[in-house]
């Protein structure tokens, strides 16, 4: 195949040109128009929750759902480490600190460990959580979705209420999971907690460019956020602010993009799920590496799909599989660095992060774009069979 083959690119086969340059002609760019409450009527009615409000990017939205939550300076907020820094650089912004917790096999948040680490190492003061060795309190935690996978809501929400801790869903990678059992049957990543927060950066399953949007189990504290996103005007006349606002409200452009997108939201979950079989049914045979499954009692979105390299083939090293699947035109991609040992946050609190310094040694994600034609996704699965049995050879 002499064509390269991305690991994820947007999509546009829908009306993203016509909206876009509906939106140039009407003059409306900028932070008003009626595209952006339009993607946010189009997001609520698919999330089933009464309103969402637009932002500039995923991060804007984690930050103010961090401000809403009431994170203040000296605060901890208890995050993943397997993550993108985009989940925790908002803990910084707010004068605040994280606290680092390990992944369990869906990778996201270990709520085992989160259990015992509240049982243990905290105790409850005046409604707040306190964490003992330094008697401050923890807030918040960050519930990351990721790949599209979905944390364990249900023993997260139960821990979450008995310790006092606000939850913020970060959903960016999430949009349209859901769960279709127990509990929470129906209800879809991003409406379970607090806060949910959704990005629309290139590679997320929609994009508008650069975007995101919020919601919130409060309507009140929604409407605060939207107060917030926009310069806290209490006035519009004559510019009276009362808070400190910030400059986070979402384009008209970004907007329109994102209406036509939604449009076809269905369609490329559909196409990501039955891709996602594809891989399973061309990578059967291989005995050395296996797709990482997503929750059972989800309908996922399948954003990205996870190879899972075993042990005995871990040696070659994660670089071997890049480096030569590459050198075949196939784009690949370990997984995040930790956040626990990245600069900012080396001298953080962790707690007994296991599981993703195994996970992180052993994922690649593969190319997953939801216009990957068969015959692509054959030629990746044969390549990586290759690999996985060239050592035999
Ligand atoms: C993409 C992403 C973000 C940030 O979204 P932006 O829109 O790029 O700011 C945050 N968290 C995770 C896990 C992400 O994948």
């Amino acid at each position: 195949m002499d064509k390269i083959i991305p690991l994820s690119i947007p999509n546009f086969e829908g009306n993203e040109k016509l909206y876009v340059d509906k939106a140039l002609e009407e003059g409306w760019v900028s932070t008003g128009g009626a595209y952006i409450n339009q993607l946010e009527e189009s997001i609520a009615q698919f999330l089933k929750v009464p309103s969402a409000v637009a932002c500039q990017s995923g991060t804007a939205g984690l930050h103010l759902a961090m401000i809403e939550a009431g994170v203040q300076p000296n605060d901890y907020v208890i995050v993943p480490t397997l993550t993108f820094i985009a989940a925790v650089n908002p803990v910084h912004y707010q004068f605040a600190e994280p606290i680092f917790m390990d992944c369990d096999d869906s990778l996201c948040l270990d709520a085992k460990k989160l259990k015992i680490f509240c049982e243990q190492e905290c105790y409850i003061k005046e409604e707040n959580l306190i964490y003992k060795k330094t008697e401050r309190i923890i807030k918040a935690v960050v519930v990351v979705h990721v790949f599209g996978n979905m944390a364990d809501m249900e023993a997260i929400m139960e821990i979450a209420k008995k310790y006092k801790l606000k939850v913020i869903e970060d959903a960016t990678e999430a949009l349209g999971t859901v769960y279709t059992t127990g509990e929470y049957k129906g209800k879809y990543a991003g409406t379970i907690g607090d806060f949910g927060v959704f990005s629309f950066n290139g590679n997320k399953i929609i994009t508008t460019g650069g975007g995101g949007m919020i919601i919130a189990s409060s309507e009140k504290d929604l409407k605060h956020i939207k107060y917030l996103s926009t310069q806290a005007k209490d006035d519009t006349l004559y510019y009276v602010h009362n808070e400190i606002g910030y400059n986070y409200r979402m384009t008209n452009l970004q907007a329109a993009l994102g209406v036509a997108q939604m449009e076809e939201l269905p369609e490329f979950i559909r196409r990501k799920n039955q891709n996602f079989e594809l891989y399973k049914k061309y990578l059967e045979e291989c005995k050395t590496v296996h797709l990482l499954p997503f929750r059972k009692e989800i309908l996922s979105n399948k954003w990205f799909y996870s190879l899972v390299i075993e042990k005995d083939i871990v040696q070659k090293s994660l670089e071997y599989f890049i480096t030569k699947l590459k050198e075949k035109g196939i784009m690949t991609r370990p997984i995040w660095g930790l956040i626990h040992e990245q600069l900012p946050y080396k001298n953080c609190i962790t707690y007994q992060i296991e599981q993703a310094l195994f996970y992180k040694q052993r994922i690649l994600n593969i190319p997953c774009s939801t216009n990957i034609t068969e015959e692509e996704i054959a030629y990746v699965s044969e390549n990586i069979k290759n690999l996985c049995e060239g050592g035999r050879k």
